[in-house]
């Protein structure tokens, strides 16, 4: 069996036709399949749209309900955590990423992929300052956690050994796409190319995107923690210049060198406790180990049903 996950947030108009496509696709590929939509807290009718699909005869759609907005990456893992099929993969819900092509992953998967990652060939008609910040995400992406995460995407199929390897990770900070390269399994990559979202807005603010990259990115390295190291030896590195000159009788001014150097070192001493303030505050997310998500309705368990 194949299943699906769809992340869902405000997707109101979306949710029939990405249950069609999805649905049709995955009807002419010989398996049994089901498809579970994930509503993280939208505001919208995205909820009822999802009961509506479900609620047909012979449907083979599943809807999970969050009691609020968890984020994309709490409702991938829920879709992962409650799928039952041999592989699963997820896919967006406004149709930018191409139903069409999971045919070609179900087919790469029956070669002996684990991991069939969906590739940007084409970022579609996105702004070009937007697509400017991607790279340089992913590009640090690819260095911290050392795979090649250029054209990466959350469009993917896992099988299920690597979805329950991805589930082993119970980290807070949990991205998806990296983790599924991490665990290390056969990975093959199908390419597509990315649509114009025809419903409804994106829904990324720039200060989420940032704040997703930011910490994405501490969430596989601990790079900038050496930073505090460096800057150390850097300000030491200073002062001996300065002692030296000052040995040397080479006037350093009555006040300029020493105002400087103390600017200079008090600026380092910040970005230092920056860094180091901003790992504990990860630790301090995991140390709490909050639930990811919180799921308040599921259609398998009758409407009425909360958890
Ligand atoms: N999404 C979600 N929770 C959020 C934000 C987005 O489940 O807090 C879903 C959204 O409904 C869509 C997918 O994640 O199915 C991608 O979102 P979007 O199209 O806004 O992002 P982009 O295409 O720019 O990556
Ligand atoms: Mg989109």
């Amino acid at each position: 069996m194949i299943s699906v996950v769809i992340p869902a947030y405000n997707e109101e108009e979306n949710i029939a036709e990405a249950a069609e496509a999805v649905s049709s696709v995955l009807s002419t590929c010989g398996e049994d399949f089901e498809i579970i939509f994930v509503d993280d807290g939208s505001r919208d009718l995205t909820w009822e749209k999802i009961l509506s699909v479900s609620e047909r005869p012979g449907s083979k759609i599943r809807g999970l309900r969050f009691s609020r907005n968890f984020g994309k990456e709490a409702a991938i893992r829920a879709g992962l955590d409650s799928s039952a099929g041999d592989a699963v993969a997820v896919i967006d819900c406004d149709l930018q990423h191409p139903p069409a092509k999971l045919s070609e992953m179900i087919e790469k998967w029956r070669q002996g992929a684990d991991v069939v990652e969906g590739k940007k060939a084409f970022r579609g008609s996105e702004a070009k300052s937007y697509g400017f910040l991607a790279k340089v995400f992913n590009s640090m992406m690819s260095r911290a956690t050392g795979f090649d995460m250029s054209g990466a995407s959350d469009f993917m199929l896992l099988s299920r050994r690597a979805v329950e390897a991805v589930r082993l990770y119970g980290e807070d900070g949990s991205f998806f796409r990296a983790l599924a390269q991490f665990v290390g399994f056969k990975a093959e990559a199908v390419e597509y190319e990315v649509s114009a979202r025809e419903r409804g807005r994106g829904k990324w603010t720039f200060k989420k995107l940032l704040v997703y990259a930011v910490k994405n990115i501490a969430s596989f390295t601990d790079a900038p923690l050496y930073l505090s190291l460096f800057a150390g030896i850097l300000s030491c590195l200073s002062a001996a210049v300065l002692l030296v000159l000052k040995i040397f009788g080479i006037p350093l001014g009555s006040f300029g060198g020493a105002a400087i150097t103390l600017i200079f070192l008090a600026g380092l001493i910040l970005i230092s406790l920056g860094v180091i303030g901003f790992y504990l505050s990860r630790i301090y997310g995991e140390v709490k180990s909050r639930p990811k998500y919180i799921i308040s309705c599921d259609t398998r368990e009758g409407r009425q049903k909360s958890v």
